[in-house]
């Protein structure tokens, strides 16, 4: 069994995948080619924004939305702790302060907390910002965020790299905040083959910052550079394959969802399984579960492992620990939430062609060794 089995979609898109790339080999417009904009405009009526812009990863999307920002060392911008390591390090790349906030029990950002740390910022910092992430595919939320960032006068970015597809109250994931980033790497619930990323916003003017940051500060010509930029292009061929993807992608969210309430229906009487708050249709780009204790969490997934049955644990060391955010001094005990989720959580196989059998035999096994 894999955790995530890309092999059986590729059964299903295989030869409109090839003839899409075999369109881009003929037109060798490697670079920014049609498929690129195709992409683009196809994003962002999905996800009901005006502008989508590709890039070359989801951490690539993170740093070209925060560079728009301007961010100096002084500048602090409030992110979960429970969450990828790129959410806080494009803060740093793109020059300013993470702040860390812990989570509630969706394991997304924690508003009080959140509240609690602007109010309480540090005499050297100035609070600038709000990154707030989807995590597991379940949208944050941005109604509250909102109603914070308005009374404090701070930006929102979102990263749905895990929500795409997602959504609250029948708003798309990647509409919510002042910009919105995805990511398409092979395992997240819309990837491509190879690295690939997308931001998204209504405002032209940031729309103009972001897409000159994408392409080495461009100005008016190629060779007018007006700020500092990076090479953030998505390659054409990934734009191909994201085309074919897209067609098949609602489906694939729908299945996910049938998939995660038999496996609430069937878990819940023995895991803590995930809280999904009311009006919001998670991704599902995880679906993990709590056990009671972290010795109880190596005692399953040793048992699993027996079994064959693959697991992962998303995210065994919060962020506010990590040694690389070491020069921040915070320490155990700072975050107590997200640090009690680390040491228990775990998480299943999730795809959108998980098979009957296996969904009973990961179930099966999980009853039985808990
Ligand atoms: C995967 C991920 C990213 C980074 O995306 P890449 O395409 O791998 O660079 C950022 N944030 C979160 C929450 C992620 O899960």
């Amino acid at each position: 069994m894999e955790f995530i089995n890309l092999g059986r979609q590729y059964e299903v898109i295989k030869y409109d995948v090839s003839e899409r790339i075999q369109g881009v080999l003929d037109s060798q417009k490697f670079i920014m080619g049609k498929e690129v904009v195709e992409l683009e405009n196809s994003l962002a009526s999905y996800t009901n924004r005006k502008y989508c812009l590709t890039c070359g990863s989801g951490t690539e999307a993170l740093q070209i939305a925060l560079m728009s920002y301007e961010l100096e060392r002084k500048d602090a911008v409030f992110v979960p702790a429970f969450t990828f390591f790129a959410s806080a390090e494009s803060i740093v790349l793109a020059g300013g302060t993470p702040v860390f906030v812990d989570c509630d029990e969706s394991y997304n950002i924690d508003c009080e907390n959140l509240e609690k740390k602007i109010s309480n910022l540090d005499a050297n910092l100035r609070a600038k910002g709000i990154i707030a992430v989807d995590l597991f595919g379940q949208c944050a939320d941005y109604t509250e965020i909102t109603k914070i960032a308005d009374k404090y006068g701070l930006f929102i970015v979102e990263d749905g790299a895990q929500g795409f597809g997602g959504s609250d109250h029948n708003i798309k994931a990647c509409k919510f905040g002042d910009i919105s980033i995805t990511s398409f790497f092979p395992a997240k619930p819309l990837g491509c083959y190879g690295d690939g990323g997308a931001i998204f916003t209504d405002d032209e003017n940031k729309m103009d910052v972001m897409k000159s940051i994408r392409i080495h500060g461009m100005g008016s010509g190629r060779y007018d550079n007006v700020r500092i930029g990076l090479n953030g292009r998505m390659d054409t061929i990934q734009a191909a394959i994201l085309l074919s993807k897209i067609e098949i992608f609602d489906d694939e969210v729908k299945k996910r969802n049938e998939i995660a309430k038999e496996y609430t229906k069937r878990l819940n009487n023995k895991y803590k399984t995930p809280f999904v708050k009311e009006g919001k249709i998670s991704s599902w780009a995880q679906y993990s579960l709590l056990t009671d204790s972290y010795e109880h969490r190596k005692y399953i997934i040793e048992e699993l492992s027996k079994s064959e049955i693959p697991c992962m644990i998303y995210y065994p060391i919060p962020l506010h620990l990590q040694s690389a955010f070491g020069y921040l001094n915070y320490k155990r005990g700072d975050l107590p939430k997200c640090e009690d989720y680390a040491d228990r959580i775990f998480s299943i196989p999730m795809h959108p062609y998980l098979e009957e059998q296996e969904i009973d035999e990961i179930c099966g096994k999980l009853i039985n060794v808990h």
